[in-house]
């Protein structure tokens, strides 16, 4: 039997979960090839988490989305049991205000039946107000009970650590800039981490997958449009688990325009995460992910006008932050290979609901290298599972008393926020950690009340004596991002002897 080589590029949610679906295969050999020092640093880390029900995408116009969303979402109830990945269950309701409102929800519904979306219910006055007492006006709900929250850079963590124990490779830090095809004998694919042989390239590249598909010529869909991808911003506030979330659900209002609106969202860790806009951004702009008064201006007008005052004030909020969706010019993902290109296939203009569906994109992707003749022989022993980094303090005592009495840096607290020992940040290098914001999307620490401010500097302590690096060379997420100038002993000139 041959084995036959893959190149997944982008480790985002989409490459994460073609890459744990191909390890499933003993005569694949896959590689996860991403540019930057992490898993999950493009669009899967900054957006609103929801695994959605699937009753919002048109089958006539977005066939893709509406064909992968409902079933990505029941594929999402079994991999978050698998990989221990957090998650609220909490249900989702599209809340209606007016009789255009109430007439909207009826299409959604109707969607959702022809979208196979399990359980939606329409509820009216009273049933709906009983779900959601505290919003304003509320005159009817669709009641969606198999939506739930995740926080997706966790998820994606989960998905490649899985991927790893079951033989993919990860090389990060490695930016694919060309792709040559040897003569019907596959692919060259060229990286600054080097070259790799491939026989099938899937592109996985997110808002970069328009650039990676132009290496190898291909530059429209098998039906015709234009593979151009172009980032829209959408912007958010979260406010921390202490304030008590005003809302139960996931509220979505009805959608207007080409988005599911400006969302309430209760995270799996208990925030309120609010958002997010939704702006056109050009497509000079892929890295244009700051924040703007404006856009926050507009998330928390938007959900007061229409829900009324229930949002804690503005000072309460632990952090803002925006992610940009790529958006392909047509709306719908664009997930297919090419006669004239086999071996590769495209992945990408994978916007909202992306997170949700990227586990069906993946089974996607299996299909169409079936199609181009793969044949795969499914390993005896893969492994579904992956253990979760044991968080000490939400453990029972005895657990906790056994895990400390193995390590006791479990009972080194260093993020007091969010309950984070030294022995979690440990664990978390020891799994692929390499920055602060890497320990942060592993262990949690950094990213409460405080957001680093009493941790920061005991997590590059602890990042510089694993990684075995000067304090002032440990980066908070990308390269050239030292959160430390220089040691101040260098600047008063006093040599590490003279102590
Ligand atoms: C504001 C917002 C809200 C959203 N809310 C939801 C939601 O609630 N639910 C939902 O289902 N979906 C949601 N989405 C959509 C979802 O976030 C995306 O569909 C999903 O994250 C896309 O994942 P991806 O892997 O395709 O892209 P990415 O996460 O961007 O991954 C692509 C990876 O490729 C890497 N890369 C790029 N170029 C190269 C190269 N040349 N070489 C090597 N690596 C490269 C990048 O660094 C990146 O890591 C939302 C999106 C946004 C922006």
């Amino acid at each position: 039997m041959s084995v036959e080589d893959v190149v997944v590029i982008g480790a985002g949610i989409v490459g994460a979960c073609v890459a744990r679906e191909l390890s499933k295969y003993e005569n694949l050999n896959v590689k996860l090839v991403e540019k930057e020092l992490d898993v999950s640093c493009g669009t899967t880390k900054a957006n609103t988490g929801i695994i959605h029900a699937g009753y919002d995408d048109d089958p006539l116009q977005y066939p893709v989305r509406a064909r992968l969303c409902s079933k990505g979402n029941k594929l999402w109830h079994e991999m978050v049991e698998e990989l221990n990945i957090h998650v609220n269950w909490c249900g989702s309701i599209v809340g209606a205000t007016d009789d255009e409102e109430i007439a909207a929800l009826e299409l959604l519904l109707k969607r959702g039946i022809a979208n196979n979306v399990p359980d939606l219910k329409l509820l009216v006055g009273e049933e709906a107000r009983r779900l959601e007492p505290k919003l304003n006006n509320l005159k009817a709900a669709l009641y969606a009970p198999t939506e739930g929250t995740v926080l997706p850079f966790e998820a994606a963590i989960a998905i490649v650590e899985n991927a790893k124990s079951n033989g993919v490779l990860p090389i990060l830090d490695a930016k694919v800039v060309g792709i040559e095809q040897s003569n019907g004998c596959g692919f060259i694919v060229k990286t600054s981490a080097g070259d790799f042989k491939a026989d099938w390239v899937i592109n996985a590249a997110g808002l970069y997958g328009d650039e990676v598909s132009k290496m190898v010529g291909i530059l429209e869909t098998n039906n015709g449009v234009d593979i151009k991808i172009r980032p829209r911003r959408g912007e958010y506030w979260i406010f921390p688990s202490e304030y008590g979330s005003p809302v139960k659900h996931i509220v979505f209002s009805v959608p207007s325009g080409a988005t599911k609106g400006i969302v309430l969202t209760p995270d799996p860790e208990g925030s309120l995460i609010v958002g997010p806009n939704s702006e056109e951004l050009s497509s000079m702009d892929k890295e244009e992910k700051a924040t703007t008064r404006a856009g926050l201006n507009e998330v928390y007008k938007f959900v007061v006008g229409k829900w009324g005052p229930i949002l804690p004030p503005r000072n309460r909020c632990i952090k803002n932050f925006a992610g940009l969706r790529a958006e392909p010019q047509h709306g719908d993902f664009i997930v297919e290979g090419y006669k004239k290109c086999e071996g590769f296939i495209n992945a990408i203009g994978i916007r909202s609901p992306g997170l949700t569906s990227a586990p069906m994109i993946a089974k996607e992707v299996l299909n169409v290298m079936v199609e181009q003749g793969f044949k795969g022989k499914v390993k005896d022993k893969w492994n579904p599972y992956r253990a979760p980094i044991p968080r000490a303090i939400s453990l029972p005592y005895e657990q906790r008393r056994r895990l400390v009495s193995g390590d006791n840096r479990y009972s080194h607290l260093v993020c007091w926020c969010e309950g984070v020992s030294e022995g979690e940040i440990v664990e978390a290098i020891k799994r692929g950690a390499r920055t602060i914001q890497g320990v942060s999307f592993r262990t949690r620490a950094g990213l409460g009340r405080c957001q680093g401010m009493s941790c920061q500097s005991k997590i590059v302590e602890i990042l510089s004596r694993e990684l075995g690096v000067p304090p002032e060379k440990v980066l908070l997420k990308s390269k050239g991002s030292e959160v430390l100038a220089c040691r101040i002993k260098d600047l008063v000139g006093v040599s590490d002897e003279s102590n």
